[in-house]
Formats: structure tokens, sequence, C-alpha cells
């Protein structure tokens, strides 16, 4: 089955994202890391991606849109999950259309619900490894030697757009341009609401009882 997740920043979609495809066997596509990818290799398309991402913006729809279009082709009928895509409605509306040419059919839309206070907690404490892009957090999951990632030994590091100053910004980014998708994918009969609070496990034990329905 094909799944998306979306929720507001810090929900925990790429840890859930990194469940699904570990232990399903999913595709990952994910626009945020495609984003971070064209930053590090320095294109042009990085170069405008960043000065948005660093303000706590969205990045144009068309430009997310046409990332998405040459990675999903690819995939060829292999599952997979798409993460922080789509972000707005005109980008919910494109991916539908992508997929009927494709012939390809997405099973459900899962939002993660996670309360605003603990949010902010969650992205500021928030850590990832500039190599792997495995994530960390300072209280609950700190890495075992710090700055040092336990997967790869790369370098850990806090996102630019986790700082606090830009955090407000991409709530405020969510709340304008991601809530309506809940209404979207309400009305189109996928949308699955997930408690995302509590330990990672047990927010995948719940994702899992929803796609095995
Ligand atoms: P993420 O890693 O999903 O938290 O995304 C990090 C940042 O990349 C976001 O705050 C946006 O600036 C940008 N971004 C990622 N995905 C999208 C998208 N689908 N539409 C617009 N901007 C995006």
């Amino acid at each position: 089955m094909n799944l998306l997740l979306f929720g507001p920043p810090g929900a925990g979609k790429g840890t859930q994202s990194a469940f699904l495809i570990e232990r399903h066997g999913m595709k990952h596509l994910s626009t945020g890391d495609l984003l971070r990818k064209a930053i590090k290799n320095d294109t042009p398309l990085g170069r405008e991606a960043k000065k948005l991402m660093d303000q706590g913006k969205l990045v144009p729809d068309e430009v997310v849109i046409g990332m998405v279009q040459e990675e999903i082709a690819p995939l060829k009928g292999k599952p997979f999950v798409l993460d922080g895509f789509p972000r707005t409605v005109v980008q919910a509306e494109a991916l539908n259309k992508l997929l009927a040419k494709l012939n390809v059919t997405l099973g459900k839309a899962l939002f993660l619900e996670v309360p605003y206070n603990l949010l902010s907690d969650r992205l500021t404490g928030r850590r990832v490894c500039k190599s792997c892009g495995a994530t960390y957090h300072i209280k609950s999951h700190a890495p075992k030697k710090a700055g040092v990632c336990d997967n790869c030994g790369g370098e850990v590091i806090q996102r630019d757009d986790d700082k606090e100053e830009v955090i407000k910004q991409r709530l405020a980014a969510y709340e304008q341009s991601t809530m309506p998708l809940k209404e979207f994918y309400r009305q189109s009969g996928q949308l699955c609401v997930i408690d995302g609070t509590g330990e990672v496990e047990a927010v995948y034990g719940r994702i899992n009882q929803v796609i095995k329905r």
C-alpha cells in the first residue's frame, strides 16, 4: 500500500517513515530530504530553497511537485511512503493527477496529531546526523557520544530550521497551508488520524494497526 504521512513539523513524520521503510520495505520520498540534498550539492535549486527554508517558509509548489514527479515515476509500482509532501492543497491535487497518470493509488493519508505544546520541545531538541540523516533528541534519545552518530559515526548537528526563531514561522506555514489537507483527505475518505504522542514504538504500533485494517 502507498501511504502519505503529514502533520505539523516535529510530529514524527521522518521517524515513522524510517520504520515503515525498514519494516515494510517501502520506498521513502521526502521532499525535505530531497531539498537538503540539493542544498548540500549546492545546486541553483538548493540555493533558492535554502533561503526559504532558513526562514521557515515553504518552497514553491511547482518546485516540489517537479521533484516528486521525477522520483515517483521510476518506482514502477514499488510501495512508497510520502513524507512531508503534499504540504498544500495545490500539491495534493497535483499528486492525485500524477498518481492517476501512473495508474497508482494512494491507500491512506496518515495525519500525525501532536499537541502544539509538545512540538516546540521536540523541534528545538532534535539533532540529526549530517551523513545518514538519523535523528536524535537531546533529552529522550541522545547519541551515545555527544555529537557523533551511533549508526555511522557522522557528525550530529542541529538543523538550521530547528532553531527557535524559525520554528514559529514553520508552525505558521503549517497552519496556513498544510492544515487544510486534513479536510481534503477527509473528503476523499483517505484520512486516518494517528495519535502521535508517546514513545515512537507506540506511535508506530498505531500506524501499523491502521495499515493492516
Ligand atoms: P521537512 O524536512 O519535511 O521538515 O521540510 C523542511 C523544509 O523543507 C520545510 O520547512 C519547507 O521549507 C521545505 N519543504 C519540504 N517539503 C515541502 C513541500 N512539500 N512543500 C514546500 N516546502 C517543503
